[in-house]
């Protein structure tokens, strides 16, 4: 099943969903029938979208660690309807809080995918071509996934973090779709998410108001009152490290902690939760401490499930969770923070490139490739530089831009060997002029 969002010309027009839609009062939120299951709270980006502004957003944000671009843009519009603010809530200009649901629900963020996934995978991707006005589309099988692609050719994209004046906001469109995604149709409601209409840029979307949050809460619950929340995470974020996890209403012997799986795939096991089993409960079910596991992890988000079952109220609210997964060999952690001076650089133009976040004192590779795909272990088109990183971890060096690479677009990455083990960054791109 499609739900189509489409955009018209002078402002806005979405219009020609497919399916059925059922209205639970004479004016608001609609739903098209399920909900997702507690083993579909996964989502995934599968980062196939090549337009210059999806992901010129290399600037990391404390709250939302070790993700930019077009992952970060649909980090923050998953955890926009969440049960509780992500972490603190910041990290967008646009509005208050990210995070306000007020439900039952909480997705979970796993970070990248690499491929577009089945109809259930609960991967969100960019799809060549263009469909009239369509800007992007979610199958929604419901109860065991979904599937999101937007329309990547076709529309400008912009992947904000702040402000959007041209184009369609990535932000805004996908926190629109992830609401199909959990149940909910389009609403008559002014203003709010799932409403058929956007404004300008679709930035508003961003942001859900209180007929979505109606909506959701209709579909998963209201916030249970003993719904475990976080509000710290502190210690050695590290294999083999010692996490102390602040926070309440957790349960005595068998809380769970979540994190996110470093297998990134195109099809369904990359979705999983690596999952931290019997975790006790100490001062009166406000703290937990475990041991991180030595591979197969990778940082991002996290959640604490107070008991096993499948209860939406077990779940906590995701929070920020900046851990420095060891990955194994090749692991594809985005664990390293690169930035360059200047995405958009003519040629003969001298940029910069700086990171933070690597294993200290270990030799390093930055590596280029014309396609995103990332990571780049194998698949690389060449190195663009090599060298120490630093006692702290982190490291710059600048290098001029070739002639050759005239209107090309390149996308680089910095890999660091500890051992054995192969760190790498997130992934920037250079949209040479
Ligand atoms: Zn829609």
């Amino acid at each position: 099943m499609k739900n189509l969002l489409r955009i018209g010309f002078g402002g806005i027009l979405l219009a020609g969903t497919t399916f059925m839609a059922s209205p639970q009062q004479a004016t608001g939120f609609t739903t098209i029938g399920g909900s997702l299951n507690l083993g579909q709270r996964d989502f995934r980006v599968y980062n196939n979208f090549n337009g210059s502004n999806a992901n010129n957003n290399t600037t990391i944000h404390s709250n939302w660690p070790q993700y930019t671009g077009a992952e970060l843009s649909q980090w923050k519009a998953g955890a926009e309807w969440n049960s509780r603010a992500h972490g603190d809530g910041s990290g967008d200009t646009s509005q208050g809080t990210v995070g306000s649901g007020g439900a039952n629900f909480s997705f979970f963020w796993n970070g990248n995918a690499s491929g577009i996934g089945g109809g259930n995978d609960n991967i969100i991707s960019s799809i060549g071509g263009s469909s009239g006005g369509v800007l992007a589309y979610t199958e929604t099988p419901i109860n065991d996934g979904w599937r999101i692609r937007f329309y990547g050719d076709a529309w400008n994209w912009q992947d904000g973090p702040g402000s959007v004046t041209f184009g369609i906001d990535m932000q805004g469109v996908g926190c629109h779709e992830l609401g199909h995604a959990l149940g909910l149709g389009h609403t008559t409601a002014n203003g709010a998410t799932m409403t058929a209409f956007i404004s300008g840029t679709g930035q508003g979307q961003r942001s859900i108001q209180q007929d979505d949050i109606n909506g959701v809460q209709y579909i998963y619950g209201v916030m249970a009152s003993s719904m475990p929340s976080i509000d710290s995470i502190t210690g050695s974020l590290v294999p083999g490290g010692t996490v102390t996890i602040t926070g309440s209403g957790f349960s005595t012997s068998t809380n769970r902690i979540w994190l996110q799986s470093d297998i990134v795939d195109g099809t369904n096991a990359g979705g999983d939760h690596v999952t931290i089993t019997n975790v006790p409960s100490t001062n009166n079910g406000t703290q937990l401490s475990f041991v991180l596991p030595s591979s197969g992890w990778q940082g991002g988000a996290l959640h604490v499930k107070s008991d096993v079952g499948s209860a939406g109220s077990l779940l906590s609210e995701s929070h920020p969770f900046d851990g420095q997964g060891g990955g194994g060999g090749g692991g594809s952690n985005d664990t390293i923070n690169l930035t360059v001076s200047n995405s958009n650089p003519t040629t003969g133009s001298t940029i910069t490139f700086s990171w933070d976040s690597a294993p200290p004192l270990m030799p390093y590779t930055m590596v280029w490739a014309f396609t995103d795909n990332s990571p780049f272990f194998n698949t690389y088109g060449g190195i663009v530089g090599t060298g120490t990183t630093s006692s702290l971890g982190t490291g710059s060096f600048s290098r001029r831009v070739p002639g050759g690479a005239a209107g090309r677009t390149a996308y680089m990455e910095i890999q660091v060997d500890q051992n054995g083990t192969i760190f790498d960054s997130n992934t920037i791109t250079i949209n040479v002029q």
